[in-house]
């Protein structure tokens, strides 16, 4: 097949004018999580003002329900079956059931599984960083063991590719499923702009914190019930990736949910989101001094759990970085959405995101109107405190970027909606792009304009490309009065 992931690794590498192309796709693959490790510890190293995954226990992994692979022997020593069908596990709203599903254009790279976007899946994964609390809340973390030779890829060397639930294979079938299929999403929209990025997964990293407070208090922690993307660039002659993590799920969510966050196609439709927003904004970014935010090394569905680090670490003054971190999560969640063709409760029976986080909900789940007034816009930039009690899985505090895809995702969505009635998932993200591509164009102006409203406002000029807007404008003005350049746009 012309456009099998090993070739295309191959044509970026082919100036080494080495024989042997295993070695090329290995050390590509090597160098990628290689810098994955440099990635984190560079972010580490900010001040880190929030803290995602989930409050810290006072052992590492004790509650963590590690899965273990189902065919240990063909995980070593095993090659994989060219497969095209699966059992995949999809949580409903109620339970998780097992679900057949086809795989197309699934591979084998000599040994390993891979599909048209995922190039292949890491398993056991480890790094373990050394983190200290200064009296300022900042937090700088090394890692301490740049271990990146423990993993191994995924290997399937079952032809109908059936795994119990609880198994290594099944969860990574499902999540390479669910990201191939965000992947196949992004195809279909008309317009989308070429070249999006391969991807790696990785499934289960076991990623543990030794955390050492000023009264030298000492805390270990292990990243889990999340999921996560980031972006690795290009370096040398190793192209760009786009890295999906998977963390593994605590007994405690497990007993609470009855799901595991890989189960839920809104959720790796998020993070493909970020995939989508990164490809266009990425580059005009970073030419002014922004970021793709990335916490420890990766951006995060999971809003901030983690009270006692989040108050003291509230707020940064950097308005356009924080716009930019802000309209990423609520892109995110408008991607996941319309991938989910505009469904209501994607989202249902899952802790901190069910009813906040859907965008098909016009309410919080403390009932709150969603939207962005002077006062939230005031807290998220950092010119007023946040008196909300501080319980985001509750009520937004609006100083966090999940909060924005709170408040935004519910009122832009309807307004797409409004501009594009009875149409399908994909012509509705149509607006999405056309909003990114504009997006890009103001970041290239520089930074100086860029802000939550800014932001936001090319996503109604971009939406006037496609028909009038008054309708949509006039159900969307009085949800984003903090917004005042966004409003003027909507009057224009
Ligand atoms: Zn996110």
């Amino acid at each position: 097949m012309a456009s099998r992931p090993l070739s295309w690794l191959l044509s970026h590498c082919i100036h080494l004018e080495l024989k042997m192309s295993r070695t090329i796709y290995f050390s590509n693959i090597t160098l990628a999580l290689t810098l994955l490790a440099s990635c984190g510890l560079k972010l580490d190293k900010k001040n880190d003002k929030q803290d995602d995954i989930r409050p810290e226990t006072s052992s590492p992994s004790s509650d963590i329900r590690w899965l273990a692979a189902e065919d240990p022997n063909c995980m070593t020593s095993g090659t994989s079956t060219r497969i095209t069908s699966a059992t995949i596990y999809q949580w409903d709203g109620l339970q998780t059931s097992p679900k057949a599903v086809q795989i197309p254009g699934a591979t084998v790279d000599d040994k390993e599984f891979a599909t048209q976007n995922i190039l292949a899946s890491a398993i056991n994964y480890s790094q373990n960083y050394k983190c200290t609390i200064n009296e300022a809340g900042e937090r700088k973390c090394v890692n301490a063991t740049k271990d990146n030779t423990s993993y191994k890829w995924l290997r399937i060397c079952r032809s109908n590719a059936t795994y119990a639930r609880d198994s290594l294979e099944a969860m990574t079938l499902t999540a390479m499923y669910f990201t191939e299929s965000a992947y196949r999403f992004y195809n279909s929209i008309a317009g989308n702009m070429s070249g999006i990025s391969k991807s790696l997964l990785i499934s289960q990293p076991k990623i543990t914190r030794e955390i050492i407070k000023t009264n030298g208090e000492v805390k270990n922690r292990v990243d889990s019930d999340n999921a996560a993307f980031a972006e690795l660039p290009a370096s040398g002659n190793s192209p760009s990736y786009g890295l999906f993590m998977i963390y593994p799920t605590t007994q405690g969510w497990f007993t609470r949910n009855k799901n595991n966050l890989w189960e839920i196609p809104f959720v790796m439709n998020h993070e493909f989101g970020h995939h989508v927003f990164s490809h266009y904004i990425k580059e005009s970014a970073e030419s002014t001094g922004l970021t793709i935010k990335a916490r420890n090394g990766l951006d995060s569905i999971m809003p901030n759990r983690d009270n006692e680090l989040k108050q003291r670490m509230s707020l940064t003054t950097d308005t356009a970085q924080l716009a930019l971190d802000g309209v990423n999560e609520a892109f995110a969640d408008l991607y996941a959405y319309f991938a989910g063709n505009s469904a209501r409760d994607q989202l249902k029976g899952i802790e901190c995101l069910a009813i906040s986080r859907d965008p098909a909900s016009a309410v919080t789940r403390a009932g709150q109107q969603k939207g962005l007034d002077q006062s939230r816009i005031d807290i998220y930039e950092g010119r007023r405190s946040s008196t909300s009690a501080n319980n985001d899985c509750y009520e937004p505090s609006y100083d966090d970027e999940h909060d924005i895809a709170v408040a935004l995702g519910q009122p832009l969505a309807r307004f797409i909606e409004t501009m594009a009635p009875q149409a399908q998932g994909k012509d509705r993200a149509r607006y999405l792009l056309v909003w990114a591509s504009r997006m890009q164009t103001l970041l290239n102006q520089g930074r100086s304009n860029v802000t939550v409203d800014t932001l936001v406002r090319e996503l109604i000029l971009g939406a006037k490309s496609f028909g009038n807007s008054s309708l949509a404008c006039r159900e969307l003005m009085p949800r984003i009065s903090g917004l005042s350049a966004s409003v003027a746009a909507c009057n224009q």
